[in-house]
């Protein structure tokens, strides 16, 4: 990062961005790419530019877009969104089928379907090509746009070993982050086709994102790519590790049960106590994680965390559970 040879991406190119930025698109099959503050700002930006005020989307109803983007789509874009209830994120083309409006002075106008893959509420669940392919295809089909929020798309990719661009070639923009497993500090790519980049980069000036020398971060996920994108695996090896301690306590119920990916969620019986106190003994043992219902609690695997650590979490994990269980007996 210290040696990042940089410019000023605000009045023309920074040419460490402008590298990320073709790695990016190269990866995603896309002609071109555009380097953001976050993930947020790539998802909301994506959206605002296949969109007019008045414009409806559809997503699932525990999208990150939806959810935990504080509605800057209603906010800062005038759009609706039109949710639709998943299974774990995963939504099926019959689903939308109903969804779209018909053209009418009264109503919105359908004009965009948004994906999440791998599904952050989704416990890091892959959306099945298949149907993310038969979705784009009836979205085509009804001159309906398609964005993908990538933000663990990394992921999906190395689990399957189908390449992002497999993933991508549905959709006309694709957000991914750096910031993630990755472990990049700062930073997200949106990508699509050169006038839609063009768009973006004009919204992105107008939502307060563009970086003058941004290369110093842009070099950070060059790093991230070329050094932390192989060991993605280890981290979905090391949440199935602490999937299989869950499953063998009592009191613990993995949502779901699959484990595509790096994040386990699990719902404690309430004989235990809630998920806040649950959470705080962990942390007692060094362990942390995110309270993501009452019950819930929600674990991530990300390369700061070593396989003697994942080891030590599913000890601390089997033995809070044990102590709690005793306790309620
Ligand atoms: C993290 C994340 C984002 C982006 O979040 P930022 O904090 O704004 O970078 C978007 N979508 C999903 C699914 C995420 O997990």
């Amino acid at each position: 990062m210290a040696e990042a040879v940089v410019g000023d991406d605000v009045i023309d190119i920074d040419p460490t961005t402008r590298q990320l930025e073709e790695t990016t698109a190269a990866m995603l099959g896309k002609e071109a790419a555009l380097f953001m503050p976050s993930g947020t700002m790539t998802n909301q930006i994506g959206i605002r530019v296949h969109c007019q005020p008045g414009d409806e989307f559809l997503c699932e109803y525990q999208s990150h877009v939806y959810l935990y983007e504080q509605g800057a789509f209603a906010q800062l874009s005038q759009l609706v969104a039109h949710t639709v209830h998943g299974e774990f994120g995963v939504l099926d083309v019959e689903q939308l089928r109903p969804c779209l409006r018909m053209e009418s002075d009264h109503s919105v106008r359908t004009r965009l379907v948004c994906l999440e893959n791998t599904h952050n509420r989704g416990s890091g669940r892959i959306f099945p090509l298949d149907k993310m392919t038969a979705i784009s295809d009836w979205a085509r089909q009804h001159g309906l746009k398609m964005h993908l929020d990538g933000a663990r798309l990394w992921n999906a990719a190395v689990a399957t070993n189908i390449p992002e661009k497999t993933w991508a070639a549905g959709f006309d923009s694709v957000s991914v982050c750096f910031s993630k497993g990755l472990g990049a500090p700062v930073g997200s790519c949106l990508a699509g086709s050169e006038e839609f980049i063009r768009r973006a980069r004009r919204a992105r000036k107008l939502f307060g994102g563009g970086m003058r020398q941004s290369g110093i971060l842009a070099a950070a996920a060059l790093y991230a790519l070329e050094h932390q994108y192989r060991r993605l695996a280890e981290d979905h090896t090391h949440a199935r590790l602490l999937a299989n301690s869950i499953g063998k306590c009592e009191g613990l119920s993995l949502l779901p049960d699959q484990i595509d990916t790096n994040i386990v969620i699990f719902r404690i019986d309430p004989r235990l106590g809630t998920a806040a106190n649950f959470l705080a003994q962990l942390q007692t043992r060094g362990v942390n994680g995110l309270v993501t219902a009452p019950q819930n609690l929600r674990l991530v695997t990300h390369l700061d965390v070593a396989k003697d650590q994942i080891l030590q979490a599913c000890h601390a994990i089997e033995g809070v559970a044990q102590s709690l269980c005793q306790f309620s007996a």
